[in-house]
């Protein structure tokens, strides 16, 4: 890549999208048109060395670890569910916070030594469960977790929690803490020696505006 191309940077789609514009504004980076309303996928911006990609989040580390993208902005949970070879996990943006949470049916009895666990986190949960000594029997969802435990397709489920009213109406309760989460900024590793100047910059601008040490 010449060093006259722009750095490419590739945001999560959804809650984190929302939180991470206002952040990139502040930082002088304002896409040409607001992707959550455009169907676009690759957005110049108003700085001519940042172009802005938007993807599913458990798609951003593949793009930034093969080097398509040369940065992202992620949850921690999929850096945790993913890994992160080949990735630099630089900061913690303070955005998109949640928890990463076990649940179940309300009152609903402790698993024995065996638990059939629904969920799209399938290696944080089969880690977390053989932490604790349970063998987890994953059920593996891309989606609506919560009906797992209410039809009886598993006791426990491994989901992103925010203000618990998600469970709540469905009958669940949140259990234990896997892991606090927020968005992060990665930034691949080959990219990081090749073009260091202008990634280092990228990373300052958005410790600037988010009050985080790099
Ligand atoms: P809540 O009802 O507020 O607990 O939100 C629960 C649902 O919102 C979860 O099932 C997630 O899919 C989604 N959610 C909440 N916070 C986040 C976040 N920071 N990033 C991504 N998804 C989230």
């Amino acid at each position: 890549m010449s060093e006259q191309a722009p750095v490419t940077l590739a945001l999560t789609r959804g809650r984190i999208l929302d939180d991470c514009l206002p952040l990139l504004a502040r930082a002088g980076v304002v896409p040409e048109e607001h992707p959550a309303k455009s169907r676009k996928l690759v957005f110049r911006t108003s700085d001519p060395g940042i172009r802005l990609l938007v993807l599913r989040g458990s798609d951003v580390p593949v793009y930034v670890r093969h080097g398509a993208a040369d940065a992202g902005v992620v949850g921690r949970d999929v850096l945790m569910e993913a890994g992160s070879d080949g990735l630099y996990e630089l900061l913690d943006l303070g955005i998109a916070r949640c928890r990463l949470m076990t649940a179940g049916l309300a009152g609903s009895p402790e698993p024995g030594p065996r638990a059939r666990v629904a969920t799209k986190f399938v290696n944080i949960a089969r880690r977390f469960y053989a932490s604790k000594g349970i063998q987890a029997d994953i059920i593996e969802l891309s989606g609506a977790m919560e009906l797992a435990p209410v039809l009886g397709l598993a006791e426990r489920i491994v989901d992103i929690v925010d203000t618990g009213n998600t469970l709540r109406a469905n009958g669940l309760e949140a259990l234990e803490t896997i892991a606090e989460v927020s968005a992060r900024l990665i930034v691949n590793k080959a990219a990081m020696k090749l073009r260091p100047e202008p990634l280092k910059a990228l990373v300052a601008r958005f410790a600037a505006v988010t009050g985080s040490a790099p």
